[in-house]
């Protein structure tokens, strides 16, 4: 699969991104992570092979929250990868009550690793950071990424941008936000009033907009690729999405100070994988 660049050896994709399953893939020249499993085991491992990716070769699963759209591979994923799972303790308590197998029984995590919001932890030569986002989950977290000497972070269903989220975004290389709706696509659309009012709730999602505010007044135009990510899918649309960030992006002063590279916002999307961000 062609790369959007290459240098140093720090990979991004996403997998899959959406309210129908997410999965991204952030990897250093030896250790490689699955952001969320919320696709079936058996299309994450096709989609890391369309990467070039041999799935047993993964070194761990991140999950940011135990919404389905992120937890639906994991337990499949965990029984054949035999991997340490990396999760909070109040995440893990949700999934754990949520999920049942078929004898009713609740699923074990061979190897599962609790980590503590704002706790740096390690994985390989990867050191992770969460985050505590605002989301209406048990315990949400973003991740910042140290990798290769690059800061990647990942900061997907948030109704807003607090203070401390803007702060951990600060001096990323890659950066991965969600772009979930458009305001107004959201306000004309088919959900029923109860859902629309969750999704643009300060626990819900982020909106084209709410994201165009952040890149004009907080962001630090550091970013040599932004990935658009979480779209809706109903209330949004690749193009949308894309051309309010580069307005916003532009407007910020000067699409990117970093110039090495082209094509620098990139969409993320539901049905195919994200061709690799390589630097
Ligand atoms: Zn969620
Ligand atoms: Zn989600």
């Amino acid at each position: 699969m062609d790369a959007y660049a290459a240098c140093m050896g720090v990979t991004v994709s996403m997998l899959a991104s959406g309210s129908r399953g997410n999965c991204a893939f952030v990897a250093s020249a030896r250790t490689r992570i699955l952001v969320d499993a919320g696709v079936s085991c058996r299309e994450t491992f096709k989609r890391m092979k369309v990467l070039g990716e041999d799935p047993q070769s993964l070194s761990a699963i991140l999950i940011t929250h135990e919404h389905s759209d992120h937890i639906y591979g994991l337990a499949t994923l965990a029984k054949k990868l035999r991997i340490p799972i990396f999760m909070s303790g109040a995440t893990h308590a949700a999934w754990a009550r949520a999920m049942r197998d078929e004898n009713g029984e609740r699923p074990q995590l061979e190897k599962l690793e609790r980590f503590e919001s704002g706790h740096r932890f390690q994985v390989g030569d990867i050191e992770v950071k969460p985050f505590t986002i605002p989301h209406d989950a048990a315990d949400p977290v973003g991740f910042s990424f140290r990798v290769e000497g690059a800061k990647v972070s990942v900061a997907t269903d948030l109704g807003y941008l607090p203070v401390n989220v803007r702060d951990h975004l600060r001096g990323s290389d890659i950066l991965v936000m969600e772009s979930n709706h458009d305001v107004e696509m959201l306000r004309g659309g088919s959900y029923p009033w109860s859902v629309k009012q969750r999704v643009a709730s300060n626990v819900g999602h982020l909106s084209n907009l709410k994201l165009a505010d952040f890149f004009i007044n907080d962001y630090d135009n550091r970013a040599a690729f932004v990935v658009l990510a979480h779209l809706s899918e109903e209330n949004n649309h690749p193009e949308i999405a894309r051309r309010e960030a580069e307005r916003a992006l532009a407007e910020r002063g000067g699409l990117f100070q970093n110039r090495l590279f082209q094509n620098q916002v990139l969409v993320a999307m539901q049905s195919e994988v994200l061709p690799p961000i390589r630097m």
